[in-house]
Parts: C-alpha cells; sequence; structure tokens
C-alpha cells in the first residue's frame, strides 16, 4: 500500500515536472537579472548571475565602507551589506522590480541570500530578533507589502530568528527625499519612527533590515529609537548600499 501511494507521488512529480517544461516552453521563466531563460530548478537567477553576484566581505570587517557612513552618527554594533550596488549594474533591476513592480518573492530570495551569510559570520551571533524597516501603512497599501519585511522573512527562515514586524513603527508619512539635502531628510525622519512596546526590546541585540541605504537617515532615525531603549544593541544588515 505504502510503496503504491510512493509509487503514485513519484509520478504526480514527474508529471508536474514535465508540465512545467511545458509551460516554460511557452512563458519561459526569466532571470531577473541578465533577462535569460532559467532552467526549472532555478529561482530569480540564472546560476551564472548567482555566481556572480557581487558580494562584499562586509560581515566581518566592523570598519567596512557602509559601518563608516555611520561613525558619529549612532552607534550601531555591525553593519553589513549583501553586495555592492553600482550605477548601470544588471543587480540594481532586482531592487527596482522588488519595490517597483510587485515581486515580493525576489526581496525573500535576497533575504535568504543574505541570511545565509549571516548565519555562519561570527559578528551576527546570538541576534534575538530582526526587525524590518517599516514603510507608512498607506505606502504599504499601496505596494502590497514592505519590501524590508520580504527580506527579513527570507533571513529569518534561513536563521531561525524571529522576525517583529509590528513593534517599530512609522507614524508621518514622508514625502519623497530625492531632492532634498543631509539635514533635511534626517530632520524629516528623525521624528517618525515610535517603538510600541519598548519592554519586548529590552536588552536584546536585534538586526535592522532594509533594502538599500543610500544617507543612511531612516537608518539612523530607527536606530536612535531602539537604542532609548535599555540594554538594547543594534546590528544593521541590508541588500545593497548605494554607490558602493
Ligand atoms: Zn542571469
Amino acid at each position: 500500500m505504502c510503496r503504491a501511494l510512493g509509487y503514485i507521488k513519484q509520478m504526480k512529480n514527474k508529471l508536474f515536472t514535465y508540465w512545467q517544461d511545458f509551460w516554460y516552453l511557452f512563458y519561459p521563466k526569466i532571470c531577473d537579472a541578465c533577462g535569460k531563460s532559467l532552467m526549472h530548478q532555478e529561482a530569480i537567477l540564472c546560476t551564472e548571475c548567482l555566481v556572480k553576484l557581487p558580494r562584499t566581505s562586509f560581515h566581518d570587517d566592523t570598519d567596512n565602507e557602509l559601518a563608516q557612513v555611520f561613525w558619529g552618527r549612532v552607534n550601531i554594533e555591525q553593519a553589513t551589506a549583501l553586495m555592492h550596488f553600482v550605477k548601470g549594474s544588471l543587480y540594481r533591476k532586482l531592487i527596482h522590480k522588488l519595490k517597483y513592480q510587485n515581486r515580493p518573492d525576489i526581496g525573500e530570495f535576497l533575504g535568504r541570500e543574505l541570511g545565509g551569510e549571516l548565519k555562519q559570520a561570527k559578528l551576527f551571533q546570538n541576534l534575538d530578533c530582526i526587525i524590518p524597516v517599516p514603510l507608512h501603512p498607506d505606502k504599504q497599501k499601496i505596494r502590497g507589502y514592505n519590501q524590508a519585511e520580504m527580506i527579513a522573512k527570507g533571513m529569518s527562515s534561513v536563521m531561525d530568528v524571529p522576525v517583529s514586524s509590528n513593534n517599530l513603527v512609522r507614524k508621518v508619512f514622508t514625502k519623497t527625499q530625492t531632492k532634498k539635502g543631509r539635514y533635511d531628510r534626517w530632520e524629516n525622519v528623525s521624528r517618525v519612527f515610535e517603538v510600541h512596546k519598548p519592554d519586548e526590546f529590552a536588552n536584546k541585540y536585534v538586526l535592522l533590515v532594509d533594502d538599500v541605504i543610500t544617507t543612511g537617515a531612516t537608518i539612523e532615525a530607527c536606530v536612535q529609537n531602539l537604542l532609548s531603549i535599555e540594554g538594547t544593541t543594534v546590528s544593521l544588515g541590508c541588500i545593497g548600499m548605494a554607490g558602493s
């Protein structure tokens, strides 16, 4: 009986694979970076793009260039990024699709990549929770999800560290920041975050997570909120650092 059931299951899987291959003949899955067709065992990136992902070596370096962005501004234990994020790079498309083309799966994928690396990194051990940088609820409604939360979810699935997405919240809607100077941007975001239940983060080591860091103003404001809680220490993990 068991053998028969096993055989049926095997056949079902085989049929599904055939059907999937047939489907992809007409609607091929493509690599979200280079646009080439993917093999059925590949997802998001083709093997070549995955191998060539411009990974940083920031995880074990406390003085890396992302950490330096926050020197003299706010006390972050360790800051790291999955990849360098240079102009014209094919990999920038991933973030664009994640933010503007309804692709939360890309966030989870990149989160799993980063999480897999941090699980091995000495400076990221003993984390108590992962906190995605919050979006304003109105913005989240428009986008359908918070991209930082998708990254956190992917990280959590490989690191076995829980995600806390409802305690650090954003209060005020901030207008687009592209034309503002660093001080204005900081002013704009410094009052917009709030921790509902500080006790939840007291004496905890937390990892703040975002997609791409530009000026660091948003991160600085979040970290200031978190560090006002007794005994809380904060590290930062992101997918890319603009211009690095
Ligand atoms: Zn590719």
